[in-house]
C-alpha cells in the first residue's frame, strides 16, 4: 500500500475527509472554518513566547512566523503582508506537549478502571480486552487517544503499541496515527491474550515484522510518524531479540524496567552484561531500579519516561523525578494509561511536580541537612516539552519554538477565569491551565484545532465508530457495560 493511499483511505475510516464541515467537540456543527491554505505563511501576532529554548529565551510580546511546516522567525513585530494572522494577544504561545509512552489501543477503554491496580490492570485489559481486539478496534482505540491528545495540547505522542496479535492489528494502528494528523512515534510491541504469554500467540509476528514496517510505511524518518519499537519486559532471553530486530532496522527502543516489587530484578545490569544498553533507548517508569540500573542509564546516554499519575495510583511505586535529577538525567512524562489516567499534560506536570516537592519537604522535615532543590514550574515545563522530544528521538525538529524546527505549537487562552488576570506566565501554564485553555494547535505548520475546535472532524462519525468498537469489545470479552 502507498503512502498516497494510505492517507487518503482505509478500512474504518473515520475522519476521512468530511469535506466543509467542522464539528465541535459537543457534536454541535459550526460554519466551516477552513485550515490554513498550503502554501500561505501563518503569522501569530502579539503573544507572549514561552520559546522553550535556553538560548533565545522568552519574550513577552512576539510573534511566531510559520512557513510550511517550520517555524521561520520568532520576534517582536514581523511584518509579512501576505500571511494568514493570528491574533494572539491574550494567549501564550509555547512548543505543544510531548508525550513519551502512552497504550493508545485502549482509548476506547478510557476509565474503565479508575480504582484499578495494576494486577487489575493486567488482568481486565490486557488479559480480558486486549486479547479479543479485532484490527478495528486498535483504529478506533488510537484515532481516539490521538484526536484526545491534540485537543488537550499534546502535538506528539510515542504509542507504546502492544497489541499486535496480527500485522493486521498493525496496520491498522499505524493507519490510525497517520489518519489522526497527531505527530506519533509508533513503537512496534508484542499481542496480548489470556495468560499474558505472548510468544504463543499463533498470528503474531513479532519482532521480526518490525523490518517490513520499517520498508512499508517508515522508510524516510523525515515525516509526521517514526518508528521505534516497544520491547517487552522480563529474562534478557524475551528482551535481546526485540532489540536486536529493532537495532537491524535503525529503530530506536522503549522498555518498561522497574515497576513495582517485581522491577527489582537487576535487568538492566544483566542487559548492560551484554552490551544491550544504548542511547537510542528509552526507559519507561524506573520506580524500582537500582542505583547502578540508574548509572547505567545516564552512562549509556539513555533517556527516561516519567508517569506520575500511573505509578502513584497502580502501585509501580514512587515516581522517581528525584531520583533522575540526582543521577544527572532529565526526565520526560507520560500518561501511560487513558483506562486510569486523565489524558492531558496539565495533569501529568502538576502530579510529578506535586511530588517531587512532597519528597523534598519530607527530607528536611525529617533534619536532612542538604535536602535537594525544589523542582520549578519551568523545569516542569521543559520536562513535558523538550525533554519529551529528545526521549521521541525528535528534539532537532520539535520541543522548542526555535527558527528552523517545525511548527508543533500551542496557544493557551488567558483571557478563562481560571487564569486571569494574567501574572505569571509558566505559573499559569502549570498551575492552573487546563485542556478548557488550549485555543489552536498546529502540527508541522498545519492548524489541528482554532478557537477551541478541533477541525476537519466528523463527529457524529467518530462517535459511531467509539461506540461501535466499545460495544463489540465488551460483547467479545464477555464483559457486561453498565456504565454506573
Ligand atoms: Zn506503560
Amino acid at each position: 500500500m502507498s503512502r498516497r493511499q494510505f492517507l487518503c483511505t482505509g478500512t474504518a475510516g473515520a475522519v476521512a475527509s468530511v469535506a466543509g464541515a467542522m464539528v465541535t467537540s459537543s457534536g454541535t456543527a459550526h460554519a466551516q472554518q477552513p485550515a490554513n491554505a498550503p502554501g500561505r505563511p501563518i503569522l501569530i501576532k502579539g503573544c507572549c513566547v514561552l520559546t522553550l529554548d535556553r538560548a533565545l529565551g522568552d519574550f513577552e510580546t512576539a510573534d511566531v512566523l510559520i512557513e510550511g511546516k517550520t517555524i521561520s522567525a520568532v520576534r517582536p513585530n514581523i511584518v509579512m503582508s501576505n500571511a494568514e494572522i493570528i491574533d494572539a494577544a491574550r494567549m501564550i504561545v509555547m512548543p505543544g506537549f510531548v508525550d513519551t509512552h502512552r497504550h493508545m489501543w485502549q482509548g476506547i477503554l478510557r476509565n474503565v478502571l479508575p480504582d484499578g491496580s495494576l494486577e487489575d490492570y493486567r488482568d481486565v485489559v490486557q488479559r480480558t480486552f486486549g486479547a479479543k481486539y479485532t484490527p478495528d478496534d486498535v483504529y478506533a482505540g488510537d484515532l481516539f487517544s490521538a484526536l484526545g491528545a491534540i485537543d488537550s495540547g499534546v502535538t506528539c505522542i510515542l504509542d507504546w503499541s502492544h497489541i499486535h496479535n496480527t500485522p493486521a492489528h498493525t496496520d491498522a494502528a499505524v493507519k490510525a496515527l497517520f489518519d489522526s494528523g497527531v505527530r506519533a512515534v509508533f513503537a512496534y510491541g508484542n499481542g496480548q491474550n489470556e495468560t499474558g504469554r505472548f510468544w504463543e500467540i499463533a498470528g503474531s509476528k513479532f519482532p521480526e515484522d518490525i523490518a517490513r514496517l520499517r520498508k512499508q510505511y517508515f522508510s524516510s524518518d523525515d515525516q509526521l510518524v517514526t518508528l521505534y519499537l516497544a520491547a517487552p519486559s522480563g529474562s534478557p532471553e524475551l528482551v535481546l531479540p526485540p532489540f536486536k530486530a529493532a537495532r537491524d532496522v535503525g529503530a530506536r527502543i522503549t522498555i518498561h524496567v522497574g515497576v513495582g516489587p517485581g522491577g527489582r530484578n537487576g535487568l538492566l545490569e544483566k542487559l548492560n552484561a551484554e552490551k544491550a544498553l544504548g542511547a537510542d533507548t528509552t526507559y519507561v517508569h524506573c520506580c524500582t531500579l537500582n542505583d547502578t540500573e540508574w548509572k547505567l542509564i545516564r552512562d549509556t546516554g539513555g533517556t527516561v519516561s516519567i508517569a506520575g499519575y500511573v505509578e502513584s495510583l497502580m502501585g509501580h511505586g514512587i515516581p522517581p523525578t528525584q531520583k533522575a535529577i540526582d543521577t544527572g538525567i532529565r526526565p520526560s512524562l507520560s500518561v501511560d494509561v487513558e483506562t486510569s489516567v486523565p489524558n492531558d499534560f496539565f495533569s501529568q506536570m502538576r502530579t510529578v511536580f506535586s511530588l517531587q516537592k512532597r519528597e523534598v519537604w519530607e527530607r528536611r522535615h525529617a533534619g536532612d541537612k542538604n535536602p535537594p532543590a525544589f523542582l520549578t514550574v519551568r523545569e516542569v515545563l521543559e520536562f513535558a516539552t523538550i525533554e519529551g522530544a529528545r526521549a521521541n528521538g525528535l528534539d532537532r525538529k520539535i520541543g522548542t519554538l526555535t527558527p528552523a524546527k517545525e511548527a508543533d505549537i500551542i496557544l493557551l487562552r488567558t483571557d478563562r477565569l481560571n487564569v486571569m488576570p494574567m501574572n505569571n506566565a509558566v505559573g499559569a501554564v502549570v498551575t492552573n491551565m487546563g485542556p478548557q485553555n488550549v485555543d489552536t494547535v498546529l502540527i508541522a505548520g498545519k492548524i489541528m484545532k482554532r478557537n477551541g475546535q478541533m477541525l476537519g472532524l466528523d463527529f457524529a462519525r467518530l462517535e459511531r465508530l467509539g461506540d461501535e468498537a466499545r460495544d463489540r469489545v465488551y460483547a467479545a470479552a464477555k464483559v457486561k457495560n453498565s456504565r454506573v
